[in-house]
Parts: structure tokens; C-alpha cells; sequence
């Protein structure tokens, strides 16, 4: 499938993979309120070569057990959701501080540090909020700790990761690379047709991911609280302790804030991008390691609490080495870890098997993912049904009641 199929379609996962990787630069992502990120092609440059078609996670990814990027699991223990694991643990950043900022336990911010002071990686791909466009978030290059530190906190918008290959074919060093599963599905289409990408992103850390949103969830939140979205200057989703809080700071200089239960409700997730609705990776099977919050009322009250997985030797090593001056870890069991990521799980499972069979009922393009069980129960379909109904209604609802 082309990319502009994959757009028309509604499959895009705005990853930017194809916009990091043309070898004409014939293609930009662009922000829009609207959509988010999508990709434009300047059609004087491109040379129809094809290469962005073959990066393109959009219409699927192979999970099958032979798929190429499997082999660096190597005989990895293997569980449908939970994918390949080396190690399971639950942990925090041992500094206090990166602990108390970071979106769970600080885990990535302090892994990440720890690759860039032990020389694994010259600098680290993550994300930031854009101080020009309020409510977009960007790729961003970080080459010191303290850098590395200003990316912390998830970022619930929609944002084209996968856009920083460019800078990383230009700039020879070895990169880090920290995104949601779709960013390292494109990543790893990427590496598989070049060696020089391979070389220089020898590490990826996965962020687990349910769903993430379009901008216009942003507004909506906002105006629940009152703030104008044009009065924004810089918009945090995840401020400090755990579970953390939305923080919208504006023109006139004022902080507002809103607790991360009162803003993440139904008439935030009815502006989740379409594509999520069709994603089955929460857990980033093909990154050398995935982390999120551990969601286990044994850790409630605590500063933060992350969901740590080894999948790759790569991945091991870097964190044997970080522990414990950077990362304080306790072993996890596979089904408690599982458990930690239910509400999670019935989104990636249940419900997207139902969605997915509305979208084929409906002649509508869906993504393929060999190797993955996806085959809806009646109660698959009646989730499917439900979740499409509760979407709809509270878009309605939220665009008659927050415009
Ligand atoms: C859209 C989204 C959905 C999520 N869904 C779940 C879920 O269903 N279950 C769950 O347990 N956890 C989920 N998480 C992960 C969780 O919110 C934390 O990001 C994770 O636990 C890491 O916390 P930390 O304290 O270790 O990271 P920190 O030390 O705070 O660092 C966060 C890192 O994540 C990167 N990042 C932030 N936002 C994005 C983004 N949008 N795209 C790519 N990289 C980003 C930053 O560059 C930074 O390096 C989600 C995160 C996001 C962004
Ligand atoms: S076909 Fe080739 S030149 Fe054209 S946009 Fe895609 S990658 Fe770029
Ligand atoms: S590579 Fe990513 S951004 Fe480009 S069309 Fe495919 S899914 Fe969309
Ligand atoms: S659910 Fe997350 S990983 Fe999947 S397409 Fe959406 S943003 Fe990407």
C-alpha cells in the first residue's frame, strides 16, 4: 500500500517514519488542530522510488515468531500481550527528583541518562511539547542529561517521532530512540532496509501505549477547566508525583491545573486518533526495552511506580548495569505485570478486535498483524459496538457542551 493510500484510508499512525527516511526530502509532516501530524509529498521531488512505502507501519506489522526484528529477543520467553521479556521488573529512578517528575517512576529519564553517561549513545530521540504551537508536540534531540531531563513526561498528543531520522542520517553518532509502539514499528521497517540506521540507533526504549490523542482533546480539557486553548503557552499532561496532573500555563502568566482522573474521561478519549482504534501493540514487543505505570493498587500513594521490561540483551545489559545507582528494581512475575496493564489490555484485545470487525463490516481498510490472534468472540463484537457508541456520543456531547 502506498503512503497515500495508507492516509486516504484512515490507517496512518502518524509515526513519521516515511518523512524521516525519503532520500529526496520530498516529505514534511504537517500539523494541523484538526488532524495532527500527517505527511505531505512535494510530488516535484519524489522520484516514486517506493522507500516510504516499505517503512510504512500503517497497514500492519509482522508479530509472527519469524518475523527479522524477533531476532534480537533471541530465546526470550514469549506471552501474546506481553511479548518476548528477558526481565520483568517494577521499579523507580533511584534520584528522588527524576522520580517525583517523571510520568510513572522516572524509569526512561534515568535509562536514558544512563546510556548517554556510559557512553552506549552520543544523544536521545524523545519528545517535547512545541513552544511555537502550544498544543503540539515534536521530536526532539537531546545530547546531555540535562537535555534528556527536559523530555520527561508523557505527551498525550499525537507526534511524528519517526520525522528525527532525517537528522539521524545527517549526523553521524549513535542515537537512542524513545517512542510508542507505532514509532518502533517504523523505526525497525526503517533498520531492515538500511545498515546505516541499524548502526546508529543501537537502543529503543518503548513507551506502552493504549491510545494517544488528537489535539483537539487538548482543547477540550482545557475549556473544562476554563482556559481558553489560544491563551496556551506550554501544556503538561503528566506534572510531577504520581499519577501527575494536566498543567496548562497561559499568556497571562497563570498556572491551571486538573487531576489526572478529572481530565482523562470519556470526553478526552473521544478525540483518541482513529488509528488507535485499530492498534494492537501496547507494550512495544519490538523495542530493546518497554516501560509504563504500573497500575497496582499495592504501589497507590507512592511517588510512582513503572513497568519495567527487558526484551532484548541490549536491553538487559543497560539496565544490569543501572541498577541499582539509577534504577531501584524489584523482580515482577509475568501474570501480576499483565495484570498491572488490565484496563489496558481490554482496549488492545477485546475492544480492538470488536473495532476491527465493525471497520471490515463497514468496507473499511483495517491493518494486518500476522502472527497476533485477532479473531472476534460475540463479546469482542459487543465491546466493539459499545466502545463505538460511547465514542460517538461524548464527541457529540463534548463538541455541543466544550465546542
Ligand atoms: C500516548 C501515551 C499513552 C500511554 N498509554 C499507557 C498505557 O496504556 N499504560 C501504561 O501503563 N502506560 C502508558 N503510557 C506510558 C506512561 O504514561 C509513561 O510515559 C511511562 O510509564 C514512562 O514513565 P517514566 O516516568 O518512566 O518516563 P519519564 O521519565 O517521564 O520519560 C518519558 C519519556 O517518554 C517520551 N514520550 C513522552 N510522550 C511521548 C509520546 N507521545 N510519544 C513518544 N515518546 C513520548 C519522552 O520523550 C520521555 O523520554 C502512555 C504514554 C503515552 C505518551
Ligand atoms: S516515493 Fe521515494 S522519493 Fe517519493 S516520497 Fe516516497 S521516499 Fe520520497
Ligand atoms: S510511515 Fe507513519 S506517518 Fe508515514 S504514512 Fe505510514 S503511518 Fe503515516
Ligand atoms: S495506539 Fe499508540 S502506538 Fe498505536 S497507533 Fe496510536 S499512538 Fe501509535
Amino acid at each position: 500500500m502506498t503512503i497515500e493510500h495508507v492516509v486516504r484510508d484512515g490507517l496512518c499512525t502518524q509515526c513519521g517514519t516515511c518523512a524521516g527516511v525519503c532520500p529526496q526530502d520530498a516529505l514534511r509532516m504537517r500539523w494541523t488542530l484538526r488532524d495532527g501530524w500527517l505527511p505531505e509529498i512535494d510530488h516535484a521531488r519524489c522520484t516514486d522510488c517506493g522507500v516510504c512505502d516499505e517503512v510504512c507501519p500503517g497497514d500492519g506489522f509482522d508479530y509472527g515468531s519469524g518475523a527479522w526484528w524477533r531476532e534480537r529477543n533471541g530465546d526470550a520467553p514469549f506471552r501474546d500481550f506481553l511479548g518476548p521479556y528477558r526481565g520483568l521488573w517494577y521499579g523507580w529512578a533511584s534520584d528522588p527528583d527524576t522520580r517525583f517528575a517523571g510520568a510513572s517512576g522516572g524509569i526512561a529519564t534515568a535509562l536514558l541518562q544512563g546510556a548517554l553517561e556510559q557512553g552506549d549513545v552520543d544523544a536521545v530521540i524523545g519528545v517535547r511539547m512545541s513552544r511555537a504551537t502550544p498544543l503540539a508536540a515534536e521530536p526532539a534531540i537531546a545530547r546531555s542529561t540535562a537535555e534528556v531531563a527536559a523530555l520527561r513526561g508523557s505527551k498525550y498528543s499525537m507526534v511524528a517521532v519517526g520525522e528525527a531520522l532525517r537528522e539521524v542520517r545527517a549526523s553521524p553518532g549513535r542515537y537512542a530512540f524513545v517512542g510508542l509502539p507505532c514509532h518502533i514499528q517504523g523505526l525497525r521497517l526503517a533498520q531492515r532496509r538500511s545498515q546505516v540506521l541499524r548502526e546508529r540507533v543501537p537502543l529503543t526504549v518503548g513507551v506502552f501505549c493504549g491510545f494517544n490523542m488528537l489535539p483537539r482533546a487538548t482543547c477540550v480539557a482545557a475549556r473544562r477547566i476554563g482556559v481558553d486553548p489560544a491563551e496556551l503557552t506550554l501544556v503538561g499532561y503528566r506534572g510531577p508525583d504520581w499519577p501527575g496532573e494536566l498543567r496548562l500555563h497561559t499568556r497571562s502568566g497563570a498556572l491551571h491545573t486538573a487531576s489526572f482522573a478529572d481530565y482523562y474521561d470519556h470526553y478526552v478519549a473521544a478525540w483518541i486518533q482513529p488509528r488507535c482504534r485499530t492498534c494492537a501493540d501496547a507494550l512495544v514487543e519490538p523495542a530493546d526495552i518497554a516501560l509504563g505505570d504500573t497500575w497496582l493498587e499495592r504501589f497507590y500513594g507512592s511517588p510512582g511506580v513503572s513497568d519495567l521490561i527487558a526484551r532484548t540483551s541490549v536491553g538487559y545489559d543497560l539496565i544490569e548495569r543501572l541498577a541499582p545507582a539509577r534504577l531501584t528494581l524489584m523482580e515482577a512475575s509475568p501474570e501480576e505485570m499483565v495484570a498491572s496493564q488490565s484496563a489496558t489490555y481490554r482496549v488492545k484485545r477485546p475492544v480492538l478486535r470488536g473495532r476491527t470487525w465493525l471497520r471490515r463490516l463497514g468496507g473499511r481498510a483495517v491493518p494486518e498483524f500476522p502472527g497476533l490472534q485477532l479473531a472476534p468472540s460475540t463479546s469482542d463484537k459487543l465491546a466493539g459496538i459499545r466502545d463505538l457508541l460511547t465514542e460517538t456520543a461524548y464527541r457529540r456531547l463534548g463538541e455541543f457542551r466544550h465546542g
